[in-house]
């Protein structure tokens, strides 16, 4: 790989902070990622933010076939020339917003489950994981790499004090566990964190329907819209449409203690507790 700092400063381009640009810079941390991501030659794979191509290259040496998606249009020539330049001739380049691509649709023309890889832009990081699990029947698997704090926050186990509404979504769907952490150096520019990988494995069969789920996904979040606050107090409001008794009493006949807090309940419970605020709540039964 071309360097990416030398690359850039040839080229006149300054990193985007907003887009999230920290280029690995290092081909075996590259390969290393992609080792363990067991990517294989029947893979179709579609990479969220080629960058400059360190992933890109080293997937398609493994994979049938790469899709790399970058937004920036000031890379797309640099990123074409590195693939070019590799000499691999299994990788498409598209220039789009991963939020704008309609991802059923492309899973759809490959006629294929997708693998994802992506080193993410850290401030969609969260945005783009929803899509994906919004996605997931799309999906074979997920690699992707995160900022540490927000890696933590995904594989945090409930009580813990990183278990977040997003641990919570992802282990209802997924299981999800950390392959690589790498290291601030390994970036250029460098990043004040550590990154992280970790590896999604996507449940086969969705547990309930569009709507059902959607629905958890909103039990969850108002459990943890308000840290510190007992269940029965962050359930009520606007999100749900339930007052405080009635929040109450779901919890009641969810078998969960009303005054506990979001932190402290696990997927099992979410579930239970959406089935119990969705039969108080509508006329069709869960
Ligand atoms: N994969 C490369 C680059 C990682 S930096 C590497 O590991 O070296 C993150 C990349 O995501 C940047 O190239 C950035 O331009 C791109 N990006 C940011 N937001 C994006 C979006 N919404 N859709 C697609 N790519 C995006």
């Amino acid at each position: 790989m071309t360097f990416p700092a030398q690359l850039l400063r040839k080229n006149n381009i300054f990193p985007k902070k907003d887009f999230g640009q920290n280029f690995l810079i290092d081909d075996q941390t590259a390969q290393m990622i992609i080792k363990r991501a067991g990517i294989d030659k029947d893979d179709i794979v579609l990479e969220i933010g080629s960058g400059l191509g360190a992933l890109t290259v080293q997937a398609s040496k493994k994979a049938k076939k790469v899709y790399g998606i970058e937004k920036d249009d000031r890379l797309i020539d640099l990123l074409k020339e590195e693939v070019v330049k590799s000499g691999q001739s299994n990788i498409e380049i598209i220039c789009k917003d991963i939020m704008k691509l309609n991802i059923e649709e492309f899973a759809q023309t490959q006629r294929k489950k997708l693998v994802i890889i992506g080193n993410l832009p850290y401030n969609i990081s969260s945005q783009i994981l929803f899509r994906l699990v919004e996605n997931r029947e799309f999906i074979k698997r997920a690699y992707l790499m995160f900022q540490l704090e927000l890696a933590n926050r995904i594989t945090a186990f409930p009580g813990s004090k990183d278990y977040s509404r997003l641990s919570a979504v992802m282990q209802y769907c997924s299981t999800v566990k950390p392959i690589a952490d790498i290291k601030p150096h390994l970036f250029f520019p460098k990043p004040a964190v550590q990154s992280r990988v970790i590896e999604v494995s996507f449940f086969d069969t969705p547990a309930f329907s569009y709507e059902k789920e959607k629905f958890l996904f909103k039990v969850i979040k108002a459990a943890f819209s308000k840290r510190r606050k007992t269940l029965k107090n962050s359930l009520a409001g606007d999100d749900l449409l339930i007052n405080r008794e009635e929040a109450e009493k779901i919890l009641k006949t969810a078998k969960i203690d009303p005054v506990r807090r979001g932190e402290t309940v696990n997927v099992e419970e979410f579930v239970n507790l959406a089935k119990e605020a969705w039969n108080s709540t509508r006329e069709d039964k869960w």
